[in-house]
């Protein structure tokens, strides 16, 4: 039987949420942005960060760098930035050894989030990555889990399991993949409806020792 992991990267692999308040704090003292410019540029950058993004964050604080050059400090940023704990690396390999396929799925452009998975050294702990911008569909289309499926050479139609935070892009997408489930919770609760998890977790760690125990 197959045994596939899907995982995702931002706040599951990686904490995303603190580096990215930090490069909004330093760009915005940096800048000399009012608090409210700066509640602003986090929720845009937090929902999609992406090259256009630093366009509109260009013109709208008529900014003298290119988009370009700001992007690229960005993604320089947030590459140091962005950590992943050593137990969960060690967890990773744990399920390459025991028999597992494993692969981050992971919506972004391909430069910062191949930056984020070298820097963090989660690369070298999985079968493959797989960048929405490179696929061409993000989650929670079928296409971006066919995609990592296949990227380390598994067969979606298979199955296998989807490890992440996201509630519509991680498991309503896992889901309507034909995939098994589990939700990192934080400390949140699951919003209800459709589609619930078969399982969730606080956090990755707890979600690796959970994979180890079924078949
Ligand atoms: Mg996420």
């Amino acid at each position: 039987m197959q045994r596939l992991a899907i995982f995702d990267l931002d706040n599951t692999l990686v904490d995303r949420q603190g580096p990215l308040t930090d490069w909004v704090s330093a760009f915005s003292s940096q800048n000399a942005l009012s608090d409210l410019d700066r509640a602003d540029l986090l929720q845009l950058v937090h929902a999609r960060a992406h090259p256009s993004a630093f366009e509109t964050i260009r013109a709208q604080y008529g900014l003298t760098p290119s988009a370009e050059a700001l992007w690229r400090d960005y993604c320089v940023y947030m590459a140091r930035s962005v950590t992943c704990p050593a137990d969960v690396l060690e967890g990773l390999s744990t399920l390459r050894r025991t028999g597992w396929k494993v692969v981050v799925a992971t919506n972004g452009t391909t430069e910062i989030q191949t930056a984020k998975v070298t820097m963090s050294g989660i690369v070298d702990h999985v079968d493959a990555v797989c960048a929405s911008e490179a696929v061409g569909v993000r989650k929670p289309e079928v296409g971006m889990f066919e995609g990592a499926a296949a990227a380390c050479g598994a067969d979606l139609a298979l199955g296998g399991w989807v490890i992440g935070d996201g509630v519509d892009t991680d498991i309503r997408g896992g889901r309507a993949a034909g995939l098994r489930t589990i939700w990192i919770s934080g400390s949140r609760t699951w919003p209800g409806g459709d589609a619930e998890p078969d399982h969730a977790t606080t956090d990755v760690c707890q979600a690796i020792d959970l994979l180890l125990t079924v078949s």
